[in-house]
């Protein structure tokens, strides 16, 4: 926990940093939430049961849907935007292995009330900036999934069935996807991939569509927004499993973290606030793989830091009392780790356990000692020791931290 902690303060403090505010959501939902829109994969891997009331509930498998309906619920009369973000455990019935598991945590922002490609380029860059501050090297690719999905609808597909062509590339099954779509364009344009060249030979691919041109547009606007900020790769080829998205979608991946290399997945969805039932409001956010991010970390061997205690106290003789009274003092005043010994070992034993732990000081509290009110400090490092006064014991401390 203390890794994972560290983690958690990391993200959070770049985050917040930005104007992110924290909520939180309960655990389960009303199953009928992720039916709609979020996609196939997510809803056969539902955690969804019946409680004894008969009310059809799930542990949820993502927190965008929970976002979009606690703002229509609570947050829709807040200033905009509204920049927020959560970190918890989502539930999902995937076969578990290696950084895939059935219950994981995902820390994600939304930024609520934006359809400016500003606000497209602050989620992406801030997703880079916890990366970068972490030292951790990723890979981002980028795409617009309008312009696919109006492709899609210009090849006169409806709108429920340009979801299901997307659905198809994210699962990868090509076959299908070959068999769905015929249009020569679509699958030069799915296949594009590169710097932001590629820009130009997708505008030649599709010359003929207006509106995905137009929605091409909004994607070379946020090439230009990132540009010498953070390093990206457009992938026309990049398709997201949750069925929301309708804009700009992106994923970072970690090199070498083995199968399950994708620590984020994000995108915008203009839609799924008034498909609940809000006002229309557009929205993009993000979500970190939070065990994928450790992993990754442990993988590149990052230092935590561990946390190490400062100080222990020891009685000696019959001055338990008196120990307990010093160790709380000391607890109370000092910005410190401070450890009293409750097991009665002998002095010896008490302070090679403490030099095992790198303690640093140990507070001997003697009988003798006492009877003077003064204890004994002895510094571990150098095994020098010294008498010091108990009635200014915190003193004695606060110049030697
Ligand atoms: P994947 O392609 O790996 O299944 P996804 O597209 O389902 O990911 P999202 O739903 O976008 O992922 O979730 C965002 C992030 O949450 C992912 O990038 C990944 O890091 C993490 N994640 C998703 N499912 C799991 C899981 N079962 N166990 C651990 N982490 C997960
Ligand atoms: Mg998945």
């Amino acid at each position: 926990m203390w890794e994972r902690r560290h983690l958690h303060d990391g993200l959070t403090k770049v985050i917040e940093s930005a104007g992110y505010r924290r909520i939180q959501m309960p655990l389960f939902e009303e199953t009928r939430l992720f039916m709609e829109k979020s996609g196939v994969e997510i809803i056969e891997n539902l955690y969804a049961f019946k409680d004894k009331g008969g009310r059809n509930i799930c542990l949820r498998p993502e927190a965008t849907a929970s976002v979009a309906r606690f703002y229509i619920q609570e947050l829709r009369n807040r200033p905009k935007p509204l920049r927020i973000y959560y970190h918890g455990s989502m539930y999902r019935y995937e076969r578990p292995q290696k950084n895939r598991y059935r219950e994981f945590f995902q820390t994600g922002v939304e930024l609520i009330g934006s359809d400016s490609s500003l606000a497209d380029a602050e989620v992406i860059w801030l997703a880079c900036r916890c990366m970068e501050s972490f030292g951790l090297k990723y890979i981002l690719r980028l795409n617009h999934l309008g312009v696919l999905k109006s492709l899609l609808q210009e090849l006169n597909l409806n709108e429920a069935e340009a979801v299901e062509v997307v659905s198809l590339m994210d699962r990868g099954l090509l076959d299908e996807l070959e068999e769905k779509v015929s249009s020569k364009e679509f699958h030069k344009l799915r296949k594009l991939r590169g710097g932001r060249s590629v820009l130009e030979k997708a505008a030649k691919i599709i010359k003929e569509f207006d509106k995905p041109l137009e929605k091409l547009d909004e994607l070379k606007n946020l090439c230009g927004i990132l540009e010498g900020l953070v390093e990206y790769e457009i992938d026309f080829g990049v398709a997201r499993g949750l069925d929301y998205y309708t804009g700009i979608v992106f994923d970072i991946k970690v090199e070498d973290l083995g199968a399950q290399d994708q620590v984020c997945g994000g995108g915008r969805y203009d839609n799924l606030i008034q498909l609940f039932g809000g006002p229309q409001t557009p929205a993009v956010g993000f979500a970190f793989g939070f065990d994928r991010m450790m992993e990754a970390l442990r993988q590149g061997e990052f230092e935590f830091g561990y946390v190490k205690n400062d100080i222990i106290v020891v009685g000696v003789g019959d001055t338990r009392i008196e120990a307990f009274k010093t160790a709380s003092i000391l607890r109370e005043s000092l910005d410190a780790v401070v450890e009293l010994e409750i097991l009665d070992r002998s002095l010896s034993k008490t302070l090679s356990h403490a030099s095992a732990q790198k303690t640093r000081f140990a507070v001997i509290v003697g009988e003798k000692e006492l009877a003077e009110s003064c204890v004994t400090v002895k510094d571990l490092k150098t095994e020098k020791q010294e008498s010091a006064g108990l009635v200014d014991i915190v003193g004695w401390f606060e110049g030697r931290m």
